[in-house]
């Protein structure tokens, strides 16, 4: 019988110091158990010996494929590009770095044995900077307050995920992807495994305090419209504020007569007219909001599991074979050879 395939997803920008270790440690890690391995490298554009080090190792073994970027994309690009070429009915996403350490590989595969789609390697924030620790303290407080999917401090992209969690990801086709929040929305049963967080050793860190910044604005507005909210809020405060204004002025009009002419009509206006405008702004932003919402074209749901099939919509589901072969097993059956 054909052992189940798992895919190492190793997205690579300029690790050229560390593939051939990376791979060293998870053959080693990975020779005793049951499954036959494919280590999927994306080159993500490095400018290094990266891709050279790749090369060498898929001349020397068959189960090693890359994909090479023609510049550099982006590890969200990367890890999109490693779903698609992916053929393993389970993907273990890794950085290439030796951040994420491969003595958590058979954690995660009895994981993903018990059924879960989703097994995520969380780590703990130790031997990082007090002030690096306060912003993505922030970050992940303001997002869950204001997003709409719940993100959890620690745990990144090292995971493995079942088909059926690759292909909800897959089915997610949009341009400005945020995986953090992609892997919270999709759903799917989950469970995580803790480890000491590492420092790195080879090469260094390809997040600059500003590409942090700007990948938390990517998440916060990936995942909700509430600040277009925001103009209508505001509008709604200007002009009752005018209103209150326009009503105190005008009393002390009548009492005490006009003091400078054409001060309190122009105040007013403009008063009034500003919080309208805002407000206008407001509707027009809860369109644009929707339309947003509407390009991102996500799936309505997806399904964990069912008894019945939609008539209409092509079924890929897959079921992993050596979880029907554990299963013959328990109830005491031959072995399914092919
Ligand atoms: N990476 C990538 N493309 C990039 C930046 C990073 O494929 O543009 C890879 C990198 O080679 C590593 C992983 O993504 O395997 C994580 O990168 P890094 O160590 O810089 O991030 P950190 O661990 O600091 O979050
Ligand atoms: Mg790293």
């Amino acid at each position: 019988m054909e052992m189940p395939l798992i895919t190492f997803l190793l997205p690579a920008y300029n690790e050229g110091e560390n593939i051939h270790e990376l791979y060293e440690q998870l053959v080693s890690e990975t020779k005793d158990l049951y499954y036959s391995f494919e280590y999927l490298f994306i080159d993500d554009g490095s400018t290094d010996d990266t891709l050279d080090k790749i090369k060498y190792l898929a001349f020397y073994s068959d189960d090693v494929r890359y994909v090479s970027f023609s510049r550099n994309f982006g590890k969200e690009a990367a890890m999109y590009a490693g779903l698609k070429h992916a053929k393993g009915e389970a993907v273990i996403i890794m950085d290439t770095d030796l951040q994420h350490p491969s003595h958590l590989i058979p954690s995660l595969i009895k994981g993903y044995e018990a059924g879960y789609h989703q097994v995520i390697a969380k780590r703990n924030r130790k031997g990082e900077s007090r002030c690096s620790q306060f912003f993505t303290r922030s970050f992940y407080q303001i997002m869950n307050k204001w997003s709409d999917v719940a993100l959890q401090n620690g745990e990144g992209d090292f995971r493995l995920l079942s088909r059926k969690a690759v292909n909800a990801l897959l089915s997610l086709s949009e341009g400005n992807r945020f995986s953090k929040g992609l892997y919270s929305w999709i759903g799917l049963s989950q469970t995580t495994v803790t480890y000491e967080n590492v420092l790195r050793e080879n090469g260094k860190s390809k997040w600059k305090f500003s590409s942090l910044l700007s990948y938390a604005l990517d998440g916060m507005l990936s995942f909700n419209t509430k600040p277009l909210r925001l103009c209508c809020y505001l509008g709604l405060i200007t002009i009752l504020m005018s209103f209150i204004y326009i009503f105190i002025t005008f009393l002390s009009i009548i009492r005490n007569g006009v003091e400078v002419p054409g001060y309190f009509t122009t105040i007013s206006a403009v008063l009034f007219l500003g919080g309208v405008q805002l407000f206008c702004l407001g509707i027009i932003g809860e369109y644009i909001g929707r339309i947003y919402n509407e390009t991102k074209k996500r799936p309505h749901y997806i399904l964990e599991e069912s008894n019945t099939t939609d008539p209409n919509v092509e079924v890929r589901e897959i079921i992993p074979p050596h979880r029907s072969w554990d299963l013959s097993e328990k109830q005491g059956k031959e072995k399914v050879t092919s």
